[in-house]
């Protein structure tokens, strides 16, 4: 089983005043000015209900760029069907068209989509041109590519046999049909969720974020475009719940792949509980749900690099990143270097439109995370034990603007502190330098979460204690560098505690939890 060595694909820089740049800004104006109106795909087929929902950029939210039609639980049923009736030919189908369609996807995605989808995720999810690139591009292209190498590496994997005796392990696609429910914050979850089981040979019912539908459907495209057979990824909008309801009470339901929220997650959990006796077979249940991702820095540490780590961990994407730093434990005898840094690095943050490149700051998602987290900085306003550094500013007028705000909080228990915010706001405690050790179960115990996590020293011996005390706080560990940015082939993602299953996207562990494998022992 060999298939291309799988490469990272490069990043853009769409440099001011360059060709690529002004393509991906006329590519951004023109679908801004085109009112889409965007189809459910059930079987290959378009459909149009006619009860839709209009689709406004967070961050001019009196625009309308198109909307979306919302499916009813007869449609769901229908997908069903239509995706159980396509497996047969799909889970059939030889592991080299399977691989050729997503590395095709891969070079769509690379060449003839890329300002298409960047755009899409600018104008929809209100990413910078360079948060559009490294996720809508970059990221999904390495998930298509590595995964396809993954699958082989799987494939290799064979048992021994002697003279005589021929033991094989087939990796067959689950019976049934995997669920794939995404989020608003990465395009490239968005397109793995569904394609990582799809490429496993499975069939897929995929709901997309209602915020991230716009984006979802360019995917869609791609797959049709690479060859993707109809019914195999169907991607169904609508009310969640129901959505949801319907799939989890069907017979044919053999497992979920989730990026979502904590208690949305567990709800997941207790349905295909309460349904176990349906299921043809225990469904599996991969999911990566919230964070309340931390640097933790020592006084032999690099201010500079805290600063940095802080301002890039924290604010890129307005901090709606699972792995976002969220909160921050530094010594008093660095606090005053790294305040100076930070500050700077902060107030040095244009906010606006993606369309202006120089905004690095543009607008939260929608209504909902506005008014919660300008909440959050109006309560941390009055409290006595907190102190706004930096930001504290938010403006819903033309989009859902909230400025990037620090809290310096004299209580590690600080609310902010331990509630998971998905937004731009950091919490930071400072301790006194002697307590570096002991302040490293306080913030063990702080958060239910586990998912990323900074550590920063220039201290061999102390950078083994706080991983080795830290060896459950998070699924993926930075060692003197940000919690985030993770890259497909180099740093698998995912956490656990009430972070998630910890399967690892993009990466065999993931890949493995798609097949139900038969061993065949065959005597001659
Ligand atoms: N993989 C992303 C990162 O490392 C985070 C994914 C997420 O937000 O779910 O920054």
């Amino acid at each position: 089983y060999k298939v291309p060595k799988a490469v990272n694909e490069a990043v853009k820089s769409y440099a001011s005043g360059t060709q690529e740049r002004k393509d991906l800004l006329d590519t951004y104006k023109k679908m801004y000015n085109e009112q889409v109106d965007i189809p459910f795909y059930i079987g290959g087929k378009e459909y149009r209900t006619g009860k839709t929902i209009d689709i406004h950029p967070p961050h001019d939210h009196k625009h309308t760029v198109g909307k979306y039609h919302t499916a009813e639980k007869e449609h769901l049923e229908l997908a069903i069907t239509e995706a159980i009736k396509a497996r047969k030919k799909w889970a059939a189908t030889s592991w080299e068209h399977r691989a050729a369609i997503f590395l095709k996807a891969a070079e769509l995605l690379a060449g003839p989509f890329r300002n298409k989808m960047n755009a899409a995720t600018m104008i929809a999810q209100s990413k910078n041109v360079m948060q559009a690139e490294i996720d809508a591009a970059c990221e999904l292209i390495d998930f298509f590519r590595f995964n396809v190498e993954f699958m082989t590496e799987i494939y290799n994997n064979q048992p021994q046999s002697s003279p005589g005796i021929w033991n094989r392990m087939e990796y067959r696609p689950l019976e049934g049909f995997v669920y794939a429910i995404t989020p608003f914050n990465f395009t490239s979850i968005a397109g793995n969720l569904p394609a990582a089981p799809a490429l496993m040979g499975n069939v897929v019912i995929w709901k997309p974020a209602r915020s991230q539908v716009y984006s979802a459907n360019v995917i869609m495209e791609i797959f049709k475009a690479a060859g993707l057979p109809d019914g195999v990824i169907n991607m169904v909008t609508g009310n969640s719940s129901m959505i949801t309801d319907v799939i989890l009470n069907n017979a044919e339901f053999s497992g979920v792949h989730f990026t979502g929220s904590t208690p949305v997650f567990n709800s997941f959990w207790e349905t295909i509980g309460k349904n176990m006796n349906n299921y043809k077979s225990y469904p599996r249940i991969v999911g990566e749900t919230g964070g309340k991702d931390f640097i933790w820095a020592h006084p032999s540490a690099n201010a500079q690099e805290i600063a940095t780590a802080i301002s890039r961990g924290a604010f890129e994407y307005q901090g709606q990143k699972c792995s976002a730093a969220s909160r921050a434990y530094l010594p008093k005898s660095l606090w005053g270097a790294i305040k100076k840094a930070v500050l700077k690095d902060v107030n040095s943050f244009k906010m606006g439109s993606p369309e202006d490149t120089s905004n690095f700051i543009n607008a939260v998602i929608d209504d909902r995370a506005f008014t919660k987290l300008s909440g959050y900085i109006d309560q941390a306003k009055k409290d006595a034990d907190a102190e706004i550094i930096v930001g504290g500013g938010y403006d819903d007028s033309v989009g859902y603007f909230i400025e990037p705000t620090i809290i310096v909080t004299t209580n590690p228990q600080y609310k902010t502190m331990c509630t998971e915010l998905f937004g731009p706001i950091i919490t930071i405690f400072i301790y006194e330098d002697d307590q570096w050790e002991e302040i490293l179960d306080v913030l063990d115990n702080t958060s239910e979460y586990a998912l990323t996590g900074a550590i920063f020293s220039g201290d061999r011996y102390v950078i083994d204690i706080a991983t080795d005390k830290l060896e459950n706080a998070a699924g993926n560990f930075y060692i003197n560098d940000k919690p985030t940015g993770a890259v497909v082939g180099q740093q698998p993602f995912g956490g656990a505690r009430g972070s998630g299953t910890n399967d690892k996207a993009g990466s065999v562990w993931n890949l493995l939890r798609w097949v139900s494998n038969r061993t065949i022992k065959e005597t001659f």
